[in-house]
């Protein structure tokens, strides 16, 4: 048996227009923030400035309590086939983890509404006071200071574990990753950005489509 085929597997996915199909965060700047966020969101884009100062940024407008917030969130969808993912990650004895530049709160809250739990996460993190949000960033890594959470860095923790690492996303926060992850599965604009700079990448549309690569 060859050392590759005996490595254990870690799935390590995006979340936001990954397993959502849409940006959440975006949808709670365009609902609750104000002044200049949407300049922070375009500068972010454009690479100017760190995901620690967009977020900071714009939830330092934001009025709306948690609940207020929350009551919004029960409109985001996930896609239908993220729990068959999970399933076929758990039959095959592969680890699962979400990987996300946006905010753990929001993941879990989004996740238990179709009755997800037990999933590891590793995102940046928000805490609710009185006076206002304190945003943490627990998953920095100064080698990539535009991000909160390192995706690279997390890989390599796997990879310093022995797993071979396959890595799923879908934008700008993932970009780092796909030069570290073993297997990169891919769609929207990352697609889109492998495939003009010959990156090695499997193309897919839903977690169905994904689903029907990755078993082969
Ligand atoms: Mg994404």
């Amino acid at each position: 048996m060859s050392q590759s085929s005996i490595q254990p597997i870690a799935v390590l996915c995006d979340f936001d227009g990954t397993i959502t199909q849409c940006e959440v965060i975006g949808e709670i700047y365009k609902k609750f923030a104000s002044g200049n966020c949407e300049q922070l969101v375009r500068l972010w884009t454009r690479g100017e400035i760190s995901t620690l100062e967009e977020i900071r940024g714009c939830f330092a407008t934001i009025r709306a309590t948690q609940h207020e917030m929350e009551k919004e969130l029960v409109s985001i969808t996930i896609d239908p086939d993220f729990p068959a993912l999970l399933d076929f990650c758990r039959r095959h004895g592969y680890q699962f983890a979400i990987l996300s530049d946006g905010l753990q709160w929001y993941i879990e809250f989004i996740l238990n509404r179709f009755g997800i739990s037990s999933v590891t996460i590793f995102a940046n993190q928000i805490q609710f006071n009185p006076d206002g949000f304190e945003i943490s960033f627990p998953w920095y890594d100064p080698k990539t200071p535009k991000r909160g959470t390192s995706k690279p860095m997390i890989i390599q923790r796997y990879h310093d574990m022995g797993y071979q690492v396959y890595f799923i996303g879908d934008g700008l926060s993932d970009l780092e990753a796909v030069h570290v992850a073993d297997k990169v599965y891919a769609k929207g604009r990352l697609l889109d950005i492998c495939v003009d700079n010959n990156l090695p990448v499997i193309g897919f549309s839903s977690f169905a489509d994904l689903l029907n690569k990755i078993s082969v």
